[in-house]
């Protein structure tokens, strides 16, 4: 196409081609050394229970200030740790934090639920990943059942027996696991019946316009009937406006996550956030 539009436009893709390239390598080199130079820190955003009207839990979301690069998207080098392998070190660097501060959370009297943490496929994967949870549980002295692994539907599309040996590992120690994104992958029914899953996330996508499109909410019902009868706990992500939590409330949706109830925060943030919720709770 560019060499169709002649010479100039050709020189001008191509340059725009490797400065992108360029770019991505720029990120991997210092990716390599985001853990070591500290340049990592989590931020942890509130999940609700919708019928207690409490906060029951916190889902941990990576943020990366590169001293070079500024502030990056989780969505745009979260891939390419994934691409480089990186992920591994880096999910274990997040795996500790989000324990570490369940941990003090409990420790200081806030009556926390459970501390959500994203793994990735290849991290799940990667030799050993159980042992390492129950190694990470064990140096932090968390109880095993406020840990909550959050999978993609890309892990459950693996080998059966290699994910359900994994998922049965997880289970035995005593961690919850929830399919982060549900909806969007191609992780077939009869494969999420034969897993020990406890919790469903329903994407985004389909919550935030749950009012105006119909398909979308006929989605999100059938998802938390199938949930139900699978005895599954339900949370939908993404929930912006008051009539979108009306709307899970009624439709009997557990628990709820998204700006509407909080952004992601600050460990000090949350900190305060959550010590004035269980003093004061705003009425969700
Ligand atoms: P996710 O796990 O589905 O996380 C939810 C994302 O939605 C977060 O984006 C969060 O900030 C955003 N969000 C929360 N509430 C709302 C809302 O009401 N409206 C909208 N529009 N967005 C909302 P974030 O933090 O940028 O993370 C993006 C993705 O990056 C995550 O999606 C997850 O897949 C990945 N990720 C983040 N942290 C980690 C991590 O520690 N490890 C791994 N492997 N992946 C991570
Ligand atoms: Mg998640
Ligand atoms: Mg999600
Ligand atoms: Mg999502």
């Amino acid at each position: 196409y560019a060499k169709r539009r002649g010479g100039n436009n050709y020189q001008y893709f191509t340059a725009r081609m490797s400065e992108t390239a360029l770019h991505r390598l720029k990120l991997e080199s210092h990716l390599r050394k985001a853990v070591e130079l500290n340049e990592l820190e989590l931020h942890y955003q509130p999940q609700l229970d919708i019928g207690q009207g409490r906060f029951c839990a916190l889902e941990a979301l990576i943020r990366w200030n590169c001293r070079e690069l500024g502030r990056l998207s989780p969505t745009d080098f979260i891939p390419v740790a994934e691409e480089t392998g990186l992920i591994v070190g880096i999910g274990e660097w997040v795996l500790r934090q989000a324990c570490l501060q369940a941990r003090k959370l409990r420790d200081s009297g806030i009556p926390l639920g459970r501390m959500a943490v994203n793994v990735s496929a290849i991290q799940f994967l990667h030799k050993g990943f159980p042992l390492l949870v129950k190694r990470i549980l064990a140096e932090t002295g968390l109880e095993p059942a406020l840990l909550e692994l959050e999978l993609t539907e890309s892990v459950l599309v693996n080998d059966e027996a290699v994910v359900l040996n994994v998922l049965q590992a997880l289970k035995q120690i005593g961690v919850e696991l929830a399919i982060d994104d549900f909806g969007t992958g191609y992780s077939s029914l009869s494969r999420l019946k034969s897993f020990p899953i406890d919790r469903l996330k329903i994407d985004r996508s389909f919550v935030h316009n749950i009012e105006q499109d119909q398909d979308n909410a006929a989605i999100v019902i059938a998802i938390i009937a199938m949930a139900e009868s699978m005895n599954m706990k339900v949370i939908a992500e993404g929930v912006e406006t008051d009539s979108q939590l009306a709307f899970l409330s009624q439709k009997h949706c557990s628990e709820a996550q998204g700006f509407l109830l909080s952004k992601p925060l600050p460990s000090a943030e949350i900190f305060k956030f959550l010590q004035k919720e269980f003093n004061d709770p705003a009425p969700f």
